[in-house]
């Protein structure tokens, strides 16, 4: 077997020593300050401000402004040009960008560079060419913006979910407060700087970094609407707090996704739709194919070929170019995971992992999958957001539509088949908000995204993704 020599990426981004809080168009500090490690080697990065409750009005009351004098009188067709200036910002800087947050989040190079970057320019300039043409979504003659929007989102994907979250509430002429995740402030800070370069009016995007408390202040504060990613259990938290409002709500939650793969499927690419789906940024995917369901004559040959294939991965230092898998975001999702996974050892199933050397320093874990998995396991239910496959098997498709669902969240879910009335017959059937065939993990701008069940409410991308922005 040939080795892969190690291919550093060679770009360093310009990252302050230490960022304020972004209100009102400036960087301004706060009493207290926390720091942003590195995941992948536990070294500090830089160190951060702590909104308070009294930061988080003054944000609000600058979004308010901005919202009411400048950015909602604004005419579709200026706003759009703010939103393309910074689409192509994010382009421009798209190197930079990427290997920041590859530091601050532990994921690999390749998946910034190829996937979260690109993917966020794309949302501001999908959203750009929508600013100017909403009278034609069909949600309205004359559809009118929210106010200003609250936004509080997660560690898995920082810049996309920033761009999912602020690139349609500006088109819709909203002005926001967002909240990055703590352990993952860098990309919405360099974000804020991005903005300012924009020449975005002071006020219109207000960027407050902080930890849970932040959040919940955010949420009980004085917006107009609450849009949230992240777990369930706090989602469900949000739901209780804006209850009795006139606040709006979007709840995009967790997943278990099912990976179906029926015994007519074309096994090699369905191997690489499996590696794909729960290895890719470490599994820390909302939609993750966390459960691969195989039909039980082809298991045989499927595990044995999907555990040639992950004994191929490359886990390791984010920066390389040739790693697949980085490092898991913090010592706390680690502590997670690691104990998820021992529960299903102590339930009975059978762990495989791949031989692999890990880091000294930073949060790693192998790649895993667990077979001979019962539908009662923790590891068949809970969402171990982590690169861990728990692999079942079923004989009918009828079964298969029934383990699938058989889960409190209903995100995504996948089918491996060569026929198209097997694929329209499972899709029908399947409760997942999104259902990928013959692939997985496939976004687009122009996709509305979101979940059923416990894993939320309210799309977000696409035509539909705009209702949320919207009074209709
Ligand atoms: P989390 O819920 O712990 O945190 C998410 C964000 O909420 C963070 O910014 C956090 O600081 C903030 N927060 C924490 N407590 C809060 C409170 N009481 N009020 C307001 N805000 C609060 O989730 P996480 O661990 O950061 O992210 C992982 C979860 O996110 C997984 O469950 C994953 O499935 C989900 N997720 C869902 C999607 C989707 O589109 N459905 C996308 C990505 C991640």
């Amino acid at each position: 077997m040939f080795e892969y020599a190690p291919a550093p990426e060679s770009v360093r981004p310009q990252i302050k020593e230490h960022y304020g809080l972004f209100i009102g168009g400036e960087f301004v500090d706060a009493e207290h300050v926390f720091k942003s490690i590195n995941p992948s080697t536990e070294e500090v990065l830089f160190t951060v401000a702590e909104a308070s409750e009294a930061d988080v009005a003054r944000a609000v009351a600058a979004a308010r402004k901005a919202q009411e004098t400048v950015w909602g009188p604004m005419s579709g067709t200026e706003r759009g040009k703010y939103l393309f200036r910074i689409a192509r910002l994010l382009q421009e800087k798209a190197r930079e960008f990427a290997v920041a947050e590859s530091m601050d989040n532990g994921k690999p190079i390749k998946e910034t560079r190829d996937f979260d970057v690109p993917t966020a320019a794309q949302h501001f300039f999908y959203h750009a060419g929508w600013a100017d043409k909403l009278a034609y979504a069909g949600l309205g003659a004359d559809p009118k913006p929210l106010g200003v929007v609250g936004q509080v989102i997660p560690w898995n994907f920082p810049l996309l979910m920033l761009a999912w979250k602020i690139a349609p509430a500006l088109a819709c002429g909203n002005t926001v407060v967002l909240k990055p995740a703590e352990t993952t402030p860098l990309t919405a800070l360099m974000f804020a700087e991005l903005c300012q370069e924009a020449d975005l009016p002071p006020g219109v995007v207000n960027i407050l970094t902080g930890a849970g408390t932040t959040g919940s202040a955010l949420v009980d504060s004085a917006v107009d609407k609450v849009a949230f990613t992240g777990s369930t259990a706090v989602g469900r938290a949000i739901a209780k707090a804006v209850a009795g409002s006139k606040k709006k709500v979007t709840l995009e939650l967790g997943g278990k996704a099912a990976n179906i793969v029926f015994d007519d499927a074309p096994i090699d690419q369905a191997v690489e739709g499996i590696v794909n789906g729960i290895f890719f940024n470490q599994g820390h995917v909302c939609c993750a194919g966390s459960r691969l369901l195989v039909q039980e004559s082809v298991a045989e040959e499927v595990l044995a070929r999907l555990k040639e294939r992950v004994s191929l991965l490359r886990v390791g230092d984010p920066l390389d170019k040739n790693t697949d898998v980085g490092a898991i975001n913090s010592a706390e999702q680690l502590e997670r995971i690691t104990a998820l996974t021992e529960a299903g050892r102590g339930e009975g199933a059978e762990v495989w992992q791949p031989a692999c050397d890990l880091p000294e320093n930073g949060f790693w874990f192998r790649p895993t999958v667990f077979t001979g998995v019962q539908q009662s396991m923790r590891i068949a239910q809970e969402e171990i957001f982590g690169p861990v496959l728990s692999v079942l098997t079923f004989r009918t498709p009828d079964e298969a539509i029934a383990k699938a669902n058989n889960t409190p969240y209903g995100l995504s879910a996948g089918v491996w088949t060569e026929k198209g009335s097997k694929i329209l017959w499972a899709a029908e059937r399947l409760r997942a908000g999104v259902v990928w065939a013959n692939t997985f993990n496939q976004f687009d701008a122009a996709s509305p995204f979101g979940g059923l069940k416990e894993s939320g409410y309210g799309r977000e991308g696409g035509r539909q993704g705009l209702e949320a922005y919207l009074d209709v």
